[in-house]
């Protein structure tokens, strides 16, 4: 059992204060959603946590079963078992899917006999055409299909946790249903590094039908101004962000 533990953390951005005081914490299996408008500091809180530069922490901290990941470049952080899907997938012209992840494997110590034949397991799993497998990572694909791919390397790496940003965000509803059904699997099955603990940062409630979640957090100008189960969900859709960001005050 691992938890990632996020503690009182104000941070900022060119020299703009995003995140003021987040506390989360997201333990192993468990499937958290973080809701909130554009630009309520989502897309920095993942930064934050994955180690993006030009992000500046002020206070509090982000600890990994204890361990301080702050103090961590990006590449450590991803040892040690933080994944981040991010919104935009970056491609990568010149680095094939499976160059990369024997890279990443090596980096871990894990050996990468049967990788390949993991790969395209997974890729049937998810859905991704095997005839993408050789591209370079992400070049030309569509946006359902590099979420597809995405998954397909968080589903091979099986970290202790995903940050999802966004996954919802430029892709079709089957590759959705696909991707999401493929992270709650792993959050509820036991892989290498125990079942999958899952942030999944979203604008939309769509996601949240495919991916069940345990809790479910409101960010508004930086704050989580409410949390609860499932069911805060529904009642943002039904309600809206402005039912939420009363009494926030404007930066
Ligand atoms: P969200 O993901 O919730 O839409 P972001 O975390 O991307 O929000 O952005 C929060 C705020 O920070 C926005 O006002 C955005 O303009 C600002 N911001 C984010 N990144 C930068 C940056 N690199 N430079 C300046 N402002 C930024
Ligand atoms: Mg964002």
């Amino acid at each position: 059992m691992s938890t990632l533990e996020i503690k009182g953390i104000v941070a900022s951005v060119a020299g703009k204060q995003i995140l003021n005081g987040i506390d989360l914490t997201v333990r192993s299996g468990e499937v958290h959603a973080v809701m909130g408008p554009n630009g309520a500091g989502k897309s920095t809180l993942s930064a934050v946590i994955m180690g993006k530069p030009g992000y500046e922490v002020h206070s509090g901290e982000v600890l990994l079963d204890g361990v301080d990941l702050l103090a961590m470049p990006a590449w450590q952080r991803a040892q040690a078992g933080v994944h981040l899907v991010m919104q935009y997938p970056s491609e990568v012209p010149g680095v094939s899917l499976a160059d990369m992840l024997a890279a990443a494997f090596r980096a871990r110590g894990r050996g990468t006999n049967g990788l390949i034949a993991e790969v395209a397991a997974e890729a049937g799993r998810i859905n991704f055409p095997v005839a993408l497998l050789d591209r370079p990572l992400n070049v030309d694909l569509s946006g359902g299909e590099k979420k597809r791919n995405e998954t397909l390397q968080l589903a091979v790496l099986a970290p202790k946790f995903a940050i999802l940003d966004e996954l919802d965000s430029g892709l079709d509803l089957d590759a959705l249903r696909d991707c999401a059904k493929r992270v709650e699997d792993a959050s509820n099955t036991d892989g290498p590094s125990g079942r999958l603990g899952v942030l999944a940062i979203t604008h939309y409630n769509r996601l949240l039908a495919e991916l069940h979640p345990d809790r479910v957090h409101i960010l508004v100008k930086g704050r989580i101004v409410a949390a609860g189960g499932p069911e805060l969900a529904d009642e943002l859709e039904r309600d809206g962000y402005e039912a939420f960001s009363e009494g926030v005050a404007a930066q």
